[in-house]
Order: structure tokens, then sequence, then C-alpha cells
């Protein structure tokens, strides 16, 4: 009999359909394979009985002849910055240790209303802030992957690298990730796998913690673009307690899939072939130019002039809405509370704060709060705030002479653990290429497209224009079938 964990989610789906397996020996290997994996320290949380709950209704179902829910019997990942009732929710910061949420995002409502059941909570980095999961207070996600004889440890991405993790190294079909500034894409890259961040306002953000409100956004992370589109027709939706939630009907996106790109222009950003790109990511992307080529795209070179200042841009107003977001940990009102003998109210938030918050929250707490303070906020807050639209103007005139930009997902593989950690500025480097879609509010995927020398996963990211996630699958799809991405890692845990 097959291994049920090779299968991704369209597989699952249709096999419990169609009697070939249980929906509950689907989630049985899944929780073995989750037990069996704490050496990658992907989840904060397993919840075996969730998944198996799930998968019992699923069976039941098929049982009493009624038309299975869209993700009946598929047991997913739920990256832990989305509240999920009864089940400990940290975005693996100390400040949330102990916050059981009495309520359930609308993100991982929807997916439980579809049928899917939770094989745990995945680790991230500290409040998704970072790229290398190396934030987190619980310690670092390790990747599945490893370079040829060596046993260094490598870094998932971030900030949903246990999303990344637990998807590529079989533990799950399929993850939740968010995505501010690229942490569904990055991370994606980094493992050779999928993940969409759908267009600004397509999945709710009611109960997913905040990290930046007016740039966070769910999207699905799977084993391809498939398995990305089912898993996003259940994520998303309108949702009216979400004041920035687009009252728009969901597409059926993994209906209308299709890899004919004829008639279709893909557009190249001169701009993006940046100082010091290496040499294997230069021909990766050229690689995918030839695979539109191929599949009957029409290539042009527009221009993103904006583009440099996209970076600084991000790393002013991200830390901006993070430090009044992050204003509400106080020690009263969620997780951890640090009193000391004798404290006051404003020493209890002192504390509470300095012993609850990691070092890069605090850094990026410290650079939003200076950003927004009164003597410096018309020249960086407003100033940056005049940046994106610029760069989202880019993005509109570039789209009118193509459909679909095509572009690297990160400038490098994956990196070791501890190498980017003593310089912030190399590590924010790393998200070059996803921010400027996240500013500008568009949907955007990676896909696997080869390995590197060292047979490590490289991604390249396709953009759209807002709403147009069909248009992002279809041409990911289309460098899906020419990639033929079939790499896994080698079990070593
Ligand atoms: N790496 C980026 C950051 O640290 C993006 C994170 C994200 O998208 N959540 O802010």
């Amino acid at each position: 009999m097959t291994d049920l964990t090779t299968l991704g989610i369209a597989a699952i789906r249709d096999g419990v359909r169609d009697g070939q397996f249980k929906a509950r020996e689907v989630a049985e290997a899944f929780n073995a394979k989750v037990a069996g994996a704490d050496a990658l320290n992907a989840f904060l949380v397993k919840t075996p009985e969730h998944a198996l709950a799930a998968a019992d209704a699923a069976d039941a179902a098929r049982a009493a002849g009624e038309t299975l829910k869209p993700l009946a019997g598929v047991p997913i990942g739920m990256k832990d910055l989305f509240a999920t009732k009864g089940v400990a929710t940290t975005a693996a910061s100390k400040i949330l240790e102990g916050f059981v949420p009495p309520y359930e995002s609308t993100v991982s409502q929807n997916l439980w209303n579809a049928g899917a059941g939770m094989l745990g909570k995945l680790n991230l980095d500290q409040f998704a802030m970072g790229s290398s999961n190396e934030t987190s207070a619980f310690g670092n996600v390790v990747s599945p992957w490893r370079r040829p004889n060596d046993t260094a440890p490598l870094a998932p991405g971030g900030s949903s690298g246990g999303s990344s993790t637990a998807v590529s190294a079989g533990l799950a079909p399929g993850a939740t990730g968010t995505d501010t500034g690229g942490s569904i894409r990055q991370p994606a890259a980094f493992t050779g796998i999928s993940g969409i961040k759908p267009t600004y306002g397509r999945c709710s953000r009611w109960g997913t913690i905040a990290f930046a409100s007016s740039l966070d956004q769910a999207g699905p992370m799977a084993r391809d673009v498939r398995d990305c589109a089912i898993m996003l027709e259940a994520m998303a939706g309108f949702d009216a307690k979400d004041a920035t939630s687009l009252k728009l009907d969901v597409p059926n996106w993994e209906a209308a899939l299709s890899a004919d790109l004829k008639g279709k222009k893909v557009g190249v950003p001169k701009e993006y072939r940046v100082d010091g790109m290496p040499a294997e990511i230069e021909a990766l992307w050229q690689q995918g130019i030839d695979w539109m080529r191929d599949a009957g795209a029409e290539i042009v070179e527009v221009s993103l002039p904006h583009t440099k200042y996209a970076l600084p841009a991000y790393y002013i107003i991200a830390p901006a809405e993070a430090s009044s977001n992050l204003a509400r940990y106080d020690g009263v009102r969620y997780g951890l509370r640090d009193l000391p003998e004798g404290a006051g109210l404003q020493d209890m938030y002192a504390a509470t704060r300095a012993a609850g918050f990691g070092d890069e929250v605090k850094r990026r707490i410290l650079i939003g709060t200076y950003v927004l303070s009164a003597g410096f906020y018309d020249a960086y807050y407003t100033q940056a705030q005049k940046v994106r639209t610029l760069i989202a103007r880019d993005f509109e005139r570039a789209f009118d002479e193509c459909d679909v930009l095509l572009t690297p997902t990160a400038p490098s593989a994956a990196f070791a653990l501890g190498e980017k950690q003593a310089d912030p500025l190399a590590m924010y480097l790393n998200d070059v290429f996803t921010v400027p879609a996240s500013l500008a509010g568009l949907p955007a995927m990676s896909v696997p497209g080869g390995l590197d020398k060292d047979g490590l996963p490289l991604g390249l990211q396709i953009i759209g224009k807002a709403l147009d996630e069909q248009g992002v699958l279809n041409a990911s799809l289309a460098i899906e079938q020419r990639a033929g991405f079939t790499a896994r890692p080698q079990a070593w845990w």
C-alpha cells in the first residue's frame, strides 16, 4: 500500500471521496510523521485528536452517502499566528505563553468548515518578524534540507518556516502561512514547495495575530499549484469582522487552472537584476523566461523604477504598524505578566514587555516608535508612504504592458542557521524581491524552479494584477509543468 503521506491535498481529497482509503488512515499516517519529527522543531503544539476528529467526520459523511466537503479528510498544519479556540496560540513569543484563545480565526474556521483537520500549530519567527525562523522564542525550525556531506542546519525561511518545513518534510500535505513582506514565498522557495499570497483583503485578518495590518495576508503553502488553489479557495472570502476584507465571491480557481499561456504577456522587470545576484539565480530566472515562452507567452521587458526604495520603505512601514499593534501586550490582557514586588502599573508594563518580547521584536518596536515620533514622522513615515504609492503606481504601469511578472523569489538559496543572525540588514535584504508586491497588495506566488549547485531548492515568483490570482496560479502551473521539480529532502530526522 502507498505511504499516504506522499500524497498531496488533491490526491487525498479524491482518494477519500472515491473510497481508496479512509480519512482516518490519512490522519493517522500524518500524525505518526509529525510525532517522529521533533528534531525539525516545526510544531509548537501537536493536535492529533483534532486531525482524527475531522477525519472521522469525513468518513462518516461518506458512509452516509453525503457529498463531501472540499477538504474532507485533508489534515493540515496551522501557522501559530492564527488564533485557534482552545489551542495554545503564541506567535512564537514568550509574551503570549499560556494564551489559549476563546475564539477561532476566520481563516482557520473557514478551513474547518471545509472539512480540514489540524495536525498542530506550526513554529514561526516571533510575531512573523524574520526570514529564517531564528527569532522564535521556542527554538528555530530546522530545514529538512541539507547540503551534501554537510550536516550544518539550514534555515527553512521565514517567517512561515514551520509551515515550509512541515510540507517539504512530508509532515503535512499543506499548511497555512501568512505573508507581510514575503513570509509565504521565501520559505516556500527555500524548501522546494509552492505558496501563494493572495491580493490584500482576500483572506480575513480577523483572529490572525497582527504584525503590520496594511500588509498582512494569509495564504496556503503546499506541494504544488493545484493544492494551493484548493486550499486558498477554502481560506478566502468576505468577512464582516475585518474592515479590509474584500466583498467579493471566491472564484473557483482550481477549475480554471490552465498552463496554456497563449496570448499572455509576461513582464520581466529590469530593476530586479540587482547587484551581486548569484549567477545561479540569474540562470534560473532565464530558464523561467524560456519556460514562459514555451508555454505560449510573449516576454516583455518592463520597468519598476522605484524598486530600490521598496525595502527601506517596508522596513519603516512594517515596524511602524508593528509598534502600534504590539502595544496591546501589556501584561493585563494576554499571556505573560511580570509583576515585580511592589511594582506599579507602568513597572508591570515595562517588566512584562522586557521579559516577553524577543530582541528582533524589540528592535522593530523601537524603529517603529522612532519613525512615528513627532520630530521624525514626516521624514520617515510619511516619506515611506509616498514611496509605497509610487511602487503601487510602478506596478499599475507595468501591468498596462503585461499580464503577470516573473522574477526570482529570493536572492539566494537557503542559508545556514546563524549565518545572518548577527547582521539584521543582511537578513532584511533577503526580502528584496518579495516586499514590492506586498507594498502594492498584489497576489504573488513562489514555485520551485530547480536546485542550486548544492542541491538546494530555488524558487521563481509570479506577481499578478490585483484580484488576478488565476493569472498567477496559471503562470505558476506553466512553470511547474516544465520544471518537473520532484526533489525531496532525504530524511535525517
Ligand atoms: N522577512 C520579513 C520581515 O521580517 C517579512 C516577514 C513576513 O512576511 N511576515 O518583516
